[in-house]
């Protein structure tokens, strides 16, 4: 995970390696590489430009009474400007509702429907809720039946109505026979297409609106990169979601999403992906990542 990030950072700290103090001219050199990390990460060229314009106030400050070497005051600044960078503190999900309802948005592939799953088994086992997922892509049958294996494989109900073709509908009735059956979350799958068009928008626009979710969460594939960055934008343009949950880190040797979406769309990642199966979801902790960013 990250690999590449994580070797070019490390080469770029090589620089001060000797260097009794921190100079403008070392820490301009130090940057200037840094930031060539980060571009090759595909972290969006205006969040790197920022990120080592932060880092070089702070080192270059009045206010650096340190006794670290500048080769660790570096690694230092720019482990706590990564953490900001992913948003500073974990970010929970609302589990306050009765039932407290998810909706989950995103493309097709983005791994929505594994993950409403790992989500459920994550609530099931972890928080001790009695989840219900919801089939709500009308499009592809397949989906559906998808998402009833994922449910016969960690125990949890799936509510579907096959010959229904408005997902609304379904998304309601779900609801209901949550209330009905003591389920106290409710994780609504829906629709993705292969790229954001109109009519995706308007019927997650159309769900969103009908059921007032606790949570609505925005899943990503994190190999895409800026992309997935922009996806993220397309999305919170029309839905303000809550938070975002990135998928697929597990082959993700760049780490350019996970870096730049915060700081575009002022959400939170939320969960992680790390796998296939359903035991691969995390808490997305970024003073954790960062660590591992450095190693
Ligand atoms: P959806 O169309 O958004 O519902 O996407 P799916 O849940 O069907 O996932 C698409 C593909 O990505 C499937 O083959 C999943 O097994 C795979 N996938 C989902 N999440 C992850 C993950 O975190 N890591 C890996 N390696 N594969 C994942």
């Amino acid at each position: 995970m990250f690999d590449n990030l994580s070797d070019k950072l490390d080469k770029a700290f090589h620089v001060l390696k000797g260097h009794g103090q921190i100079t403008e001219v070392n820490v301009a050199e130090t940057l200037k590489e840094v930031r060539r990390a980060l571009l090759d990460a595909d972290v969006n060229f205006k969040t790197a430009k920022e990120f080592t314009n932060t880092v070089k106030e702070k080192a270059l400050g009045q206010d650096v009474l340190t006794t670290l070497k500048p080769g660790q005051l570096m690694v230092k600044l720019v482990k706590d400007e990564l953490i900001e960078l992913m948003g500073g503190e974990a970010a929970g999900v609302d589990l306050s509702g009765s039932p407290s309802v998810i909706l989950m948005a995103g493309l097709q592939g983005s791994g929505k429907t594994t993950f409403s799953g790992k989500l459920a088994n994550f609530l099931k086992t972890k928080k001790t809720k009695k989840p219900l997922l919801v089939a709500c892509d009308v499009y592809r049958p397949a989906a559906i039946d998808q998402l009833h294996v994922v449910g016969d494989q960690i125990g949890v109900e799936v509510f579907s109505d096959k010959g229904n073709s408005d997902p609304v509908a379904i998304a309601k009735a779900g609801i209901e026979h949550a209330k009905a059956n003591g389920h106290n979350v409710v994780i609504v799958d829906t629709a993705g297409r292969l790229a954001v068009d109109e009519e995706m928008m308007n019927e997650i626009s159309n769900i969103h609106t009908a059921i007032t979710p606790n949570e609505t969460l925005f899943v990503v594939d994190s190999m895409t990169g800026q992309d997935a960055v922009n996806t993220a934008k397309a999305f919170n343009d029309v839905l303000d979601f809550n938070g975002v949950i990135l998928t697929k880190l597990d082959g993700d040797t760049r780490g350019g999403a996970a870096l730049s979406i915060k700081s575009v769309v002022n959400k939170p990642i939320k969960f992680i992906g790390t796998g296939e199966k359903m035991d691969a979801i995390d808490v997305f902790y970024p003073s954790r990542m960062a660590d591992r960013i450095l190693g």
